[in-house]
């Protein structure tokens, strides 16, 4: 049975990757691009940025309604953000394999989560959750290409 949904996609992706401001803070920028360098996926677009109010909301719409919201974008805007743009095939979810579970607490050593982070409201990076948000990320947020 071919169960398109469980294999990864053959198609070249962009993933939008965005080191959080703890992750800049904390000198860990080199590290985390290394990591995605060695895996193998290409670089198509970075800047420093510090991510206004509105933005920060429009990237995090889905999850307006949780309580951990305004921490969040609290978070997010605390300081200036690494954006990346990684292109390849198959990016979105390898980038989700290489950054870990969301509680970095859960996270599997060898992650960037898992051996970089303790706290889920400090876990030092983003990584789109679909190609069609890395698109959307990419274009609509961070505006490198
Ligand atoms: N987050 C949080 N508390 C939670 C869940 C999430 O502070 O209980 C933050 C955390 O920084 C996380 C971000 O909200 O990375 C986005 O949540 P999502 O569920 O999309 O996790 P991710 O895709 O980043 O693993
Ligand atoms: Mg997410």
């Amino acid at each position: 049975i071919f169960l398109p949904h469980l294999v990864a996609s053959l198609e070249v992706e962009q993933s939008y990757i965005m080191i959080k401001p703890d992750g800049v803070q904390r000198g860990l920028v080199g590290e985390i691009i290394s990591r995605f360098e060695k895996k193998g996926f290409k670089l198509t677009g970075l800047k420093l940025f510090q991510c206004p109010q509105e933005l920060a909301e429009e990237h995090y719409k889905d999850l307006q309604s949780k309580p951990f919201f305004p921490k969040l974008i609290q978070y997010i805007t605390s300081g200036p953000v690494v954006c990346m743009a990684w292109e390849g095939v198959g990016v979105v979810a390898s980038a989700r394999k290489l950054i870990g579970a969301t509680n970095p607490l859960q996270a599997e050593p060898g992650t960037i989560r898992g051996d970089l982070a303790v706290q889920t409201g400090r876990n030092v990076i983003h990584g789109s959750d679909s190609p069609e948000n890395g698109k959307r990320e990419i274009g609509n947020l961070c505006c490198i290409l």
